[in-house]
């Protein structure tokens, strides 16, 4: 029998805006501040009425340039005050958001305009040449890409190099005030897809994942109720502030910083990106009561000295997800408060869940690497690797697989691929390792998918395979994770063809401006006579990262 979870919740049918911003018109606070840039929060802020108004604003803009239902708008962009009314706009005019990793290079930003059919790019000005060679490489016209900044909060903001300014696509504060997003209100309305976030899931290159208003207003409230099961909810979210420094176009920044602080009312400071020092300075400065974090920031607060000079002392929580975190470094980290106030904890989740599944109640302690039990509404189990048997007993390792309201529709234009990862029943084959211990709860200890996790960011060495095959002196290629200071890195075992030669540094170099930065080959090259297959040809992966681990045994 499947895990079911302890608590069960009401998710409506519903558009997201309607959840988090009530109506087009009802009274919203113009005091309150819901979103703040961190560098400059006093004067660069917006209250839910003036978050909701920009977002009318920028749908009845949209909507006036042409944009049809079901079209997509792909922004192009590192965190902003107006990333959040950019993806809110999208979502008001009934077109679909896609985010793009800001540190892409022109080709892999092409690869997602092709892929997602985007008509629109939104780019930030500083990324604007690669904006524009993405745009040519993926046949869009100049005059579809538009420069998006902050500027247009000053009244100022500029087009230039023959684009356009995204404020063209901001209609007066008369029409926004005036524009109605349609209501949801049905199971099949609900069902329509908001936005396409990119996962290369179990397999092959990265995909469109297909979340719709349901799965975001399922997992949003499923977040929300975890927090709610502390008996001091209430003083709690009414204190709460948090700093986002993790994208806004991956699904953990927009739940959760997005979706669910709006929801709850907590104000929330962007940063552009991530700066460890800066995050420090503005929890202390903001006093940041929950700190939300993948991995490698754990580790960074667990061993940098750096840390002991800033007061934390307004934390009351911290949270990690996205990647495995080992018990011992959460311990580390506990030491920075006193005893017996924080308890690190790890939740489980994946773009193809919206955001997250699996988490732990906030009463309880968590212990281990554990990422905690099946949040509200949810079901896990494990399945036998070939997927036939469901595993019963305790501490047996098997195939997690998660079914759940907020489960993706599917991969965007790719059946064959959403059939392989969601059964016709519902169920979600993760591609992860994992067991229940005695006590229920969920420890995820491996990967049988080909991903591998930089920082927290999604690598598919399916992508580096085909690029890497490119170089006339390589026959065959398999890329894994290597496991260094707690993170992965892409290594590459090659084979050269007969009578050819390349350096590892030649090859290391070869995939420079291809790529950006975390997939580059920093996890070393290896040259083998042939790569390790199945007799169907599928890479051993799991025996690559064997040999990796022994190879670099004391690096
Ligand atoms: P993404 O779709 O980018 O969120 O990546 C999802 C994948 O990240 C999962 O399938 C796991 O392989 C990994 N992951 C996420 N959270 C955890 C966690 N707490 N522990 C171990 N792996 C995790």
């Amino acid at each position: 029998m499947p895990y079911k979870s302890r608590w069960t919740i009401d998710v409506p049918n519903t558009h997201l805006a309607s959840l988090l911003l009530t109506s087009p018109t009802a009274n919203l606070s113009q005091t309150k501040r819901c979103f703040m840039e961190a560098a400059r929060p006093d004067t660069h802020y917006l209250t839910p009425h003036d978050f909701r108004l920009w977002s009318q604003r920028f749908a009845a803009g949209l909507r006036k340039s042409g944009l049809q239902p079901g079209d997509r708008v792909l922004l192009f962009s590192g965190n902003d005050l107006f990333f959040p009314v950019v993806l809110m706009g999208i979502a008001m005019a009934g077109g679909i958001f896609t985010g793009a990793n800001p540190t892409y290079v022109a080709r892999e930003l092409a690869y997602q305009l092709q892929d997602s059919g985007a008509t629109y790019l939104l780019c930030a000005g500083m990324s604007l040449d690669t904006g524009i060679e993405a745009a040519k490489l993926a046949g869009m016209s100049r005059d579809r890409v538009y420069i998006f900044d902050n500027a247009i909060y000053d009244g100022q903001g500029q087009a230039r190099k023959g684009c356009r300014y995204w404020g063209e696509l901001v209609a007066s504060p008369e029409e926004g005030a005036g524009f109605e997003w349609e209501d949801l209100s049905t199971p099949e309305l609900a069902d329509r897809t908001l936005v396409l976030n990119y996962s290369s899931g179990t397999t092959g290159r990265p995909k469109g994942v297909e979340i719709t208003h349901k799965n975001y207003v399922a997992n949003m409230l499923q977040y929300t109720h975890l927090g709610t099961l502390n008996p001091d909810y209430e003083e709690r979210r009414a204190r709460s502030r948090w700093l986002c420094f993790l994208p806004m176009y991956h699904a953990m920044a927009q739940n959760i910083f997005i979706a669910a602080a709006l929801y709850r009312g907590t104000p929330v400071y962007i940063m552009p990106k991530f700066d460890f020092v800066q995050m420090l300075e503005y929890t202390q400065k903001f006093r940041i009561t929950d700190l939300i974090l993948v991995p490698p920031v754990v580790v960074m607060l667990a061993k940098h000295p750096i840390v002991k000079k800033y007061d934390l002392s307004s934390v009351e929580s911290v949270g990690s997800g996205a990647a495995p975190l080992g018990r011992e470094t959460c311990s580390e980290v506990e030491k920075l408060w006193p005893e017996g106030k924080i308890n690190v904890k790890q939740g489980w989740g994946m773009t193809e869940a919206t955001c997250s599944i699996l988490g732990w109640d906030p009463t309880e302690k968590s212990y281990s690497a554990s990422v905690g039990e099946p949040n509200a509404n949810c079901e896990a189990k494990i399945m036998a690797e070939d997927g036939t048997t469901e595993i019963l007993e305790r501490n047996q390792r098997g195939e997690l697989w998660v079914r759940a309201q907020n489960i993706m529709k599917g991969y965007w234009r790719n059946p064959k691929a959403t059939q392989e990862t969601k059964t016709a029943d519902g169920w979600l084959r993760t591609g992860d390792i994992a067991y229940v211990d005695d006590q229920g709860k969920f420890h995820v200890v491996d990967r049988m998918k080909e991903l591998i996790k930089v920082k927290g960011n999604q690598v598919a060495p399916a992508e580096l395979e085909a690029l890497l095959l490119e170089h006339p002196a390589i026959a065959d290629v398999a890329v894994i994770g290597a496991v260094v200071n707690d993170d992965e890195r892409p290594r590459a075992y090659v084979v050269l063809k007969p009578g050819q030669s390349a350096t590892a540094e030649e090859i290391v170099g070869f995939m420079e401006g291809k790529v950006s930065a975390t997939k580059r080959i920093t996890g070393g090259v290896v040259f083998l006579e042939t790569i390790p297959k199945n007799p169907s040809g599928k890479i051993l992966r799991k025996a690559l990262r064997d040999q990796a681990a022994v190879e670099l045994k004391g690096v």
